[in-house]
């Protein structure tokens, strides 16, 4: 069973050496424990924060601990009465690893869409659909005929974010890096516009896309990006933080907006973590379900195969080389 071992606290991106690929032995099942296999491994930002030792929602992990993750996997055997052979499930506390012992209270069922592949339950009707979901339905509580401005936009989260937002009714403009994922914004998922940070200035682009305002933002990205919107809020704008990307690798914190427009244009920030919407999984997919069997809802994942290019494949997520929900591939279906 190869486990991914946190070594030492990573400073910026993680480098050969922070994390160390170990090989052990599958203990014996004890009565009430179940061996699952792992299919896929979520590789979300958030597991980079994970490493840090700062205060977050979640404990840190520990140096010699394996390394935390969200995975979808098979049972193997079971000594419990829930689970058997065969069955698909998502342990409550996954890991970076071949295997997981896991007693069957810590396992939750997963049930195949019907006429999708087993990996929207890992993007789409997962946890990145449930954060875009509930982060423009409910935090943001988007309206028809608002203008709502996304970073991150072309990613897992913020595509899907687009996408429920124009189901809704807004106005949508997405900033991305470079122009093919613009252009997938735009051509594709119905984007009304998409800004390239990487090569426009942010600012100067959102105020020609909206020269009187942004009504909403959903954020992802934080510092200079987050910066340039927060000065464009209009009175009673609403912002939904979900994430704050470009701090998680960064050795010095990016600049904030300032406060005093919070006063002056009676701003409402709400930060927000899927994990709260959990049990609200049924509402999602009774809304989203329709729309991804009618074509409405695009969503791409980018599967790289092999645990042993884990680490490689979550830094991808901070340079952008990646189309989709990123998965890593530990085992066949
Ligand atoms: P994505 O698929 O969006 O991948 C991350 C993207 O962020 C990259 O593709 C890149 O896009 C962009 N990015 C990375 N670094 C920077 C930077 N310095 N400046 C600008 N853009 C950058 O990942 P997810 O959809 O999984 O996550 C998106 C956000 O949502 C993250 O902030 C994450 O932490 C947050 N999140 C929050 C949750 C919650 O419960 N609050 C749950 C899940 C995710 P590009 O190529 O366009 O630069």
């Amino acid at each position: 069973n190869r486990q991914w071992i946190l070594r030492q606290r990573p400073r910026g991106l993680v480098q050969d050496g922070d994390l160390e690929l170990v090989e052990t032995p599958i203990p014996d099942l004890r009565p009430g424990e179940a061996l699952v296999r792992t299919i896929y491994l979520s590789i979300d930002p958030t597991n980079r924060t994970w490493m840090n030792e700062s205060e977050g929602y979640l404990p840190p992990v520990g140096l010699g601990e394996v390394m935390r993750g969200l995975t979808l996997g098979v049972v193997e055997q079971s000594r419990g009465e829930r689970f058997k052979a065969g069955d698909l499930v998502m342990p409550l506390s996954g890991a970076w690893a071949d295997y997981a012992v896991v007693p069957e209270a810590g396992l939750r069922p997963v049930h195949r869409a019907p006429g999708l592949p087993l990996t929207a339950n890992m993007s789409v009707l997962g946890m990145t659909g449930m954060t875009a979901y509930f982060g423009v339905t409910d935090v943001l509580k988007a309206q028809a005929g608002e203008t709502l401005v996304i970073s991150a936009a072309a990613g897992a989260v913020g595509s899907i974010a687009g996408q429920v937002a124009k189901q809704r009714g807004c106005r949508v403009i997405g900033v991305a890096g470079g122009p093919d994922k613009c252009r997938w914004l735009t051509e594709e998922l119905g984007f009304d516009a998409a800004v390239d940070y990487k090569n426009e200035d942010v600012g100067a682009a959102l105020d020609r896309l909206a020269p009187d305002g942004i009504d909403l933002n959903f954020e992802n990205v934080g510092g200079d990006i987050m910066i340039a919107v927060w000065n464009r809020l209009k009175v009673h704008g609403r912002m939904a933080v979900c994430g704050l990307i470009s701090a998680y690798n960064a050795t010095r914190m990016p600049p904030s907006p300032n406060f005093a427009r919070l006063i002056t244009h009676r701003l409402e920030v709400k930060g927000f973590l899927v994990l709260d919407y959990a049990h609200r999984a049924k509402e999602m997919v009774a809304e989203m379900g329709p729309w991804l069997t009618d074509g409405k809802i695009h969503w791409k994942v980018h599967v790289d195969d092999g645990l042993e290019g884990a680490v490689g494949s979550l830094n991808r997520l901070f340079t952008g080389d990646h189309d989709g929900k990123l998965l890593v591939r530990v085992s066949e279906e």
